[in-house]
């Protein structure tokens, strides 16, 4: 084949190249579109379509923590620190310091499990783009303020068929 035969089926075959591409591009002009703007233009909000179960952010309800230090025993990466004082006067017991690092945290469930009262548990959180990965650690305790572990009523006893009669 002659240079200037092969230099025109170059050029051919670079112009069907684009033809096809392009036909591909301008044939999706046309259709329904099957990404969806997140967040902005989802049909509900994301919490509405995560399953139940879903382990987003862990949460601590303070006003039911009792201050086993359980979860923080329980955690196999050490995402959780509490600290604990006491009044020399009164000797009550306080929480000062209630951490989880979420930038750790491997959403395991290990911590929760021991929780006796349900305290800390996994919420449908999952938001938080940062670059600084301290803005990740959670802290449940106020800097500066003290907490009063929560104190589980006792349990009434139910009397025995023996003892009822
Ligand atoms: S879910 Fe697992 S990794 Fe995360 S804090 Fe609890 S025990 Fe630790
Ligand atoms: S969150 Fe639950 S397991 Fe952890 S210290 Fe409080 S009561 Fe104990």
């Amino acid at each position: 084949m002659s240079a200037l035969a092969t230099y025109f089926k170059n050029i051919s075959e670079a112009a069907t190249s684009v033809f096809e591409g392009m036909t591909i591009t301008f044939s999706h002009l046309l259709r329904e579109p099957s990404t969806v703007q997140y967040p902005d233009k989802m049909p509900k909000p994301m919490v509405e379509s995560l399953p139940e179960r879903f382990r987003g952010f862990l949460k601590v309800d303070m006003e039911i923590c009792t201050a086993c230090l359980a979860c923080m025993m329980d955690c196999p990466i050490d995402c959780i620190l509490i600290k604990t004082d006491k009044d020399k006067a009164t000797k009550e017991r306080f929480l000062t310091q209630f951490d989880i690092d979420l930038g750790k945290c491997m959403y395991c469930s290990l911590c929760t499990e021991p929780c006796p009262t349900g305290a800390i548990h996994f919420t449908k959180e999952f938001e938080k783009a940062t670059y600084d990965m301290s803005d990740l650690v959670f802290n449940f305790v106020p800097e500066g303020e003290k907490i009063i572990p929560y104190v589980a009523p006792k349990k009434e006893k139910v009397p025995t068929d023996a003892e009822a009669s």
